[in-house]
C-alpha cells in the first residue's frame, strides 16, 4: 500500500480498498436476500464489541432490515448511553427471548470475535440453529465455518473493518449520526483514545468521515472515560498503592485483586476496566498483567507496548490469546498459583523482556 502522503501534507489520506469486490458484493446481497438479522458479540462486550454491533444494527436498519443485538452477558454501565443500547438483549438474563430472536432471524452477523467459543452459551445456540453466519472481526486466526468472513487483524478495531466494509459496499451514505457514534466508540476504545495501535493515516481519515456525520467526539469520550464511580476510583487507588508489584529488570508489572478486595470496594462489572493499562504509564514498563479473581476463575489481562507479544505470553502461560499488545486468558486455580504462573512466565520470556544492553 503506497504511503504517498508520508512526509507531505498536500494530499489527503486515501482509504485503500480492503476486500475482494466479490466478497463485498456478497455482503451487499445479504442485506437484500435476508430481511432479519441477529448480531452477536463476544462475552463481556467491550467498546469495540458494543460499538461495532450497534453500528451494524443502525446500518442494517438503514438498509430496511430488522435486526437485534444479542450479547452473551453484561456490558459495562458506561456504554448504556449508546444509541439503541436499550434494545440489546443479554443472553444470560433473557435466554428465551434471545433464542426466539435467533430462531426467527434469517441470518447472523458475528462481530468482534474470531470463534464461536468466545460467545459462551450463545455459540452453542448458534451452532444448533444453523443460520447463515457472517464474521466481521479483527482478531488473528478466525475460525473456519462462517459463510462469509471479513477478518482483518491488521486493523485497529472491528468498527474499522465494518466502516470500510460499508464504505466499499457503496453504502457510506447510510451511516448516520447514530451509526457513526457507535463506530467511533469502537475505534476510540480499542485504541485507548487513539494512543496505541492507531498510527495508520487512514484511521484518521475514517475519523474525519465520522466527524462529518455529526458525531460529538468529546461527548463520547466523556461518557466512557469520565464516568467513573467513587468505588472504582478508590479501588484504583488501592490497587496502585497496595497491589502493584514491579519487576524492574523485566520491565514488567502485576496488579492482582481478590474477590474479598473487590467486595470491599463495592465492585460492579466494569470497575476494573483499564486497570491493566495503568502500569504502562510508568517509565521503563513495557509489559503489564492484571489478575482479577472472579467467582469461578481468575481473569487474566495482559498489555504491552512495542514489540513484546502479549499473545505469545497469553497462549504459552495461560492458554489464552488476543492481539500483540492486548491479550487475555482464564486461570482455574487460586490467586497464589496465578501469581506464581505469571512469574514463571516472566522467567520464560526473560530474553524478550530484559532491557537491551546499552
Ligand atoms: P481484556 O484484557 O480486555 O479482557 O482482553 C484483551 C483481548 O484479549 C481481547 O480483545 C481478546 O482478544 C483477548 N482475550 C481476552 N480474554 C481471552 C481469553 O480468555 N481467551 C482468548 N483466546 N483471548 C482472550
Ligand atoms: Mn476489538
Amino acid at each position: 500500500m503506497p504511503h504517498f502522503w508520508k512526509g507531505c501534507c498536500t494530499f489527503a489520506p486515501m482509504i485503500p480498498t480492503l476486500f475482494d469486490s466479490s466478497a463485498v458484493a456478497e455482503f451487499r446481497s445479504w442485506t437484500e436476500r435476508y430481511r432479519s438479522f441477529v448480531i452477536v458479540t463476544h462475552v463481556s462486550p467491550d467498546g469495540d464489541a458494543m460499538g461495532s454491533a450497534l453500528g451494524m444494527l443502525h446500518y442494517l436498519q438503514a438498509r430496511g432490515c430488522r435486526a437485534r443485538v444479542v450479547v452473551p452477558n453484561a456490558f459495562p454501565e458506561f456504554f448504556r448511553w449508546m444509541p439503541q443500547v436499550g434494545s440489546v438483549v443479554q443472553y444470560d438474563f433473557h435466554r428465551e427471548q434471545a433464542d426466539r430472536l435467533i430462531d426467527e432471524a434469517e441470518a447472523v452477523f458475528c462481530l468482534d470475535f474470531n470463534g464461536l467459543g468466545r460467545t459462551g452459551a450463545v455459540g452453542e445456540k448458534l451452532r444448533a440453529a444453523g443460520k447463515p453466519m457472517a464474521l466481521v472481526d479483527h482478531h488473528p486466526s478466525p475460525e473456519e465455518g462462517f459463510d462469509l468472513t471479513f477478518s482483518r487483524p491488521a486493523l485497529c478495531a472491528t468498527a474499522e473493518v465494518l466502516f470500510r466494509l460499508i464504505d466499499e459496499a457503496g453504502h457510506s451514505g447510510l451511516i448516520g449520526k447514530d451509526c457513526a457514534t457507535c463506530l467511533y466508540t469502537g475505534l476510540m476504545t480499542d485504541t485507548g483514545a487513539f494512543t496505541y495501535n492507531s498510527a495508520r493515516p487512514e484511521i484518521f481519515a475514517i475519523v474525519s468521515r465520522l466527524l462529518s456525520c455529526g458525531i460529538d467526539k468529546d461527548y463520547i469520550y466523556r461518557r466512557i472515560f469520565c464516568a467513573q464511580s467513587v468505588g472504582r476510583m478508590k479501588l484504583m487507588g488501592y490497587a496502585l498503592y497496595a497491589k502493584m508489584k514491579i519487576y524492574p529488570e523485566l520491565r514488567s508489572a502485576l496488579i492482582w485483586l481478590t474477590q474479598d478486595e473487590l467486595k470491599r470496594f463495592s465492585y460492579v462489572k466494569g470497575d476494573t476496566e483499564g486497570f491493566v493499562n495503568l502500569p504502562l504509564q510508568m517509565k521503563g514498563i513495557v509489559f503489564s498483567c492484571f489478575l482479577r479473581e472472579d467467582k469461578t476463575m481468575i481473569k487474566v489481562s495482559l498489555r504491552s507496548v512495542g514489540r513484546f507479544s502479549c499473545t505469545d505470553f497469553a497462549s504459552t502461560v495461560f492458554k489464552g490469546g488476543g492481539h500483540r499488545n492486548a491479550s487475555g486468558g482464564e486461570f482455574y486455580e487460586d490467586m497464589d498459583r496465578a501469581i506464581a504462573r505469571f512469574e514463571e512466565g516472566l522467567e520464560l520470556f526473560r530474553p524478550q523482556l530484559e532491557a537491551p544492553a546499552r
